[in-house]
C-alpha cells in the first residue's frame, strides 16, 4: 500500500500541475481573444489603410507618411549633382572638411580682358586656380566664406533650378561649372557624398547607386589625382565611421559622357575600372545630353561589343530616351546591351520597343522631377510613368540630380502618389524593383531586400491603427525646397 501511494503521489501532483497549466493557458487565450476582439473585428490590411489615409490626410500629413516610409534604393543619381546646394556651401567653408583648401566663386563679374564669356557667374574654383588668375579676374572672385549674405543666397540659388524660367540650359551650361572645383576636391566631394547618405537614410533609403565620371579629383595644387588613388579615397570614405553610421550601402557605376570625342576610349577605361573594383564599381553608365547628336546610341555599338569579348557580366545602365521628341533611343540602347534604361521618357513613341519591354527584365529608372524641371515632359501629370508601371514594365523612382532640383526621394513618391493614385502594392513593387534590379552583388541585394521587407512590416504595424495621424506627429521630416515651392508642403 505504502509502495502504491509512493508511486501515485508524484503522478497526482503532475496531473494537477498539468491541469492548472492547461487552465491558465485557456485563461490567457480567453483574455487575449477578448483584448484583441475589437482589432480582429475591424482588421484591415495596410493596403486598405493606405487608401483611407490618401482620402483623408491633408497633403502635409501624406508627405510626412511618405517621408517615414521605407524606400529601397535610389539607383540613378549623379555624383556631385546629387548634393544639396546648402550642403556644398557649408562643407566648402568648413576647414575641417577642406583641409587647407579654399574655394572662390565668381561673385563680382567685371569686364576683364581675356575673359571667356562662357564662365557663368558663381563658377567656383579652388585656391590653386585662383592664385594663377590675372589681377582683374582675381577681383571677380570672392572666397566663399567672405560672400555677403546676399551673394551667399545667390550662390546657393545658382546651384538649383529654383525659378520657373530656368531649365535645361541653366542645368547643362551653368550648374556643373558652379560646382566646379568643389566636386574635384576628394575631401569635399567625399564629405558631400556622406552628407547625402545621411539625408537619404533619414528618408528610409537603404541603397544608392551613384554615377561617377572618373573619379576625376585634383589635389590642392590643381594636379590630377590618379584614378586608382581616387577610387581608394572613395573606398576609404565609405568605411569611415560617419558613413557606416548611416546604415546605407553605396555602389558606383563608372560613367562616360557620351558626346565627348573620346567617349569610346572612356568606355574602355570604365570597363577596366569596374573589372578591377567589382566590389565597389558594379556597372557602366552612359550619360550626357542626348539631343547633342554626337552621342547617339548606335555610335557605341562596336565598342560595347568589343568590351563583351573581353569582360564577363559587367551590367549596363544607360541613359536613353531622355527626350521630348519621338525616337528610337531606347531600342538602340537595348542593342548596346543595356540592362537598365535611364529615363526612357519617349518610349511611348516607339511602340515596338514598348511591347518588347512589357513583362521583360529591362528596368526603367524614372525621375519624375528631373523630367519635369528639364522640360522633357510638359507636366508630371502626362509623364509616361503610370503607363510603364501598369502595363508591366519594371520601373523604379530615382532622384537623378536632386541637388539641382533641390528635392529628395519623398518628393518623387509624393508626386507619383498624388498624380497617379499609387496603391500600396505599387509603392512596394517600386521599392523592391529598385533593389531587385540594382547591380549590387547578389548576397548584398538579398540582404537589402530582407531589410526592406522587415522595415516595411515595422512601418505597416506602426501606422495600421486609427492613431496613425497621432503617430505621424512624432516623425521628424526635413522638407525639401522643391516640396515647399512645387508641392505646397509648407508647415
Ligand atoms: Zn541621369
Amino acid at each position: 500500500m505504502l509502495f502504491w501511494l509512493r508511486q501515485q503521489r508524484p503522478m497526482t501532483r503532475f496531473k494537477s500541475a498539468c491541469f492548472t497549466l492547461y487552465r491558465r493557458q485557456l485563461a490567457w487565450l480567453c483574455l487575449l481573444v477578448v483584448g484583441l476582439l475589437p482589432r480582429i473585428l475591424s482588421a484591415r490590411t495596410f493596403s486598405q489603410q493606405f487608401e483611407r489615409i490618401k482620402q483623408v490626410a491633408p497633403r502635409e500629413q501624406l508627405y510626412r507618411l511618405l517621408y517615414a516610409m521605407p524606400k529601397g534604393g535610389d539607383i540613378h543619381q549623379h555624383f556631385n549633382l546629387a548634393n544639396l546646394a546648402e550642403s556644398w556651401f557649408l562643407l566648402a567653408t568648413d576647414p575641417k572638411v577642406t583641409r587647407n583648401n579654399v574655394f572662390y566663386t565668381r561673385a563680382r563679374p567685371r569686364d576683364c580682358p581675356n575673359l571667356t564669356a562662357l564662365t557663368p557667374r558663381f563658377t567656383t574654383i579652388q585656391k590653386s586656380a585662383y592664385d594663377a588668375l590675372p589681377p582683374c579676374q582675381k577681383d571677380e572672385y570672392v572666397a566663399l566664406s567672405a560672400l555677403t549674405a546676399e551673394e551667399r543666397a545667390l550662390f546657393i540659388s545658382g546651384l538649383k533650378l529654383d525659378r520657373d524660367e530656368e531649365g535645361r540650359q541653366e542645368f547643362f551650361d551653368a550648374i556643373g561649372a558652379r560646382i566646379g572645383d568643389m566636386g574635384r576636391d576628394p575631401n569635399l566631394a567625399g564629405a558631400a557624398l556622406v552628407d547625402n547618405m545621411r539625408r537619404f537614410a533619414a528618408e528610409g533609403l537603404r541603397y544608392m547607386e551613384v554615377f561617377v565620371v572618373g573619379p576625376r579629383f585634383i589635389d590642392i595644387y590643381g594636379q590630377p589625382v590618379p584614378i586608382e588613388r581616387g577610387v581608394q579615397i572613395l573606398r576609404e570614405r565609405l568605411v569611415s565611421p560617419d558613413a557606416v553610421a548611416t546604415g546605407l550601402t553605396v555602389r558606383f557605376l563608372a560613367t562616360v559622357v557620351r558626346h565627348h570625342p573620346d567617349a569610346e576610349i572612356e568606355i574602355e577605361r570604365a570597363y577596366d575600372l569596374v573589372s578591377k573594383h567589382r566590389d565597389l564599381f558594379v556597372g557602366v553608365n552612359l550619360a550626357g545630353r542626348e539631343e547633342d547628336g554626337r552621342g547617339h546610341a548606335l555610335r557605341f555599338i562596336d565598342v560595347f561589343r568589343r568590351m563583351r569579348t573581353r569582360y564577363s557580366a559587367i551590367p549596363l545602365s544607360l541613359h536613353a530616351g531622355e527626350s521630348e521628341a519621338p525616337g528610337t533611343q531606347v531600342r538602340d540602347t537595348l542593342l548596346l546591351g543595356a540592362n537598365r534604361i535611364g529615363h526612357g521618357a519617349n518610349l511611348l513613341s516607339d511602340t515596338g520597343t514598348l511591347l518588347l519591354m512589357r513583362g521583360n527584365r529591362y528596368l526603367i529608372e524614372t525621375s519624375l522631377l528631373s523630367n519635369q524641371l528639364l522640360k522633357y515632359v510638359p507636366d508630371i501629370k502626362v509623364h509616361p510613368f503610370p503607363e510603364f508601371l501598369r502595363i508591366g514594365i519594371p520601373i523604379c523612382l530615382n532622384t537623378d540630380d536632386r541637388g539641382a532640383w533641390d528635392s529628395n526621394m519623398t518628393d518623387e513618391f509624393f508626386a507619383a502618389v498624388t498624380n497617379f493614385n499609387l496603391s500600396w502594392e505599387e509603392i512596394v513593387t517600386i521599392g523592391r524593383n529598385s533593389l531587385n534590379h540594382s547591380f549590387a552583388e547578389p548576397p548584398v541585394r538579398e540582404r537589402l531586400l530582407k531589410e526592406y521587407d522587415a522595415a516595411l512590416k515595422r512601418f505597416e504595424l506602426q501606422f495600421i491603427g486609427d492613431d496613425w495621424s497621432e503617430k505621424l506627429r512624432h516623425v521628424s521630416v526635413i522638407k525639401s525646397g522643391y516640396a515647399r515651392r512645387k508641392l505646397g508642403i509648407t508647415d
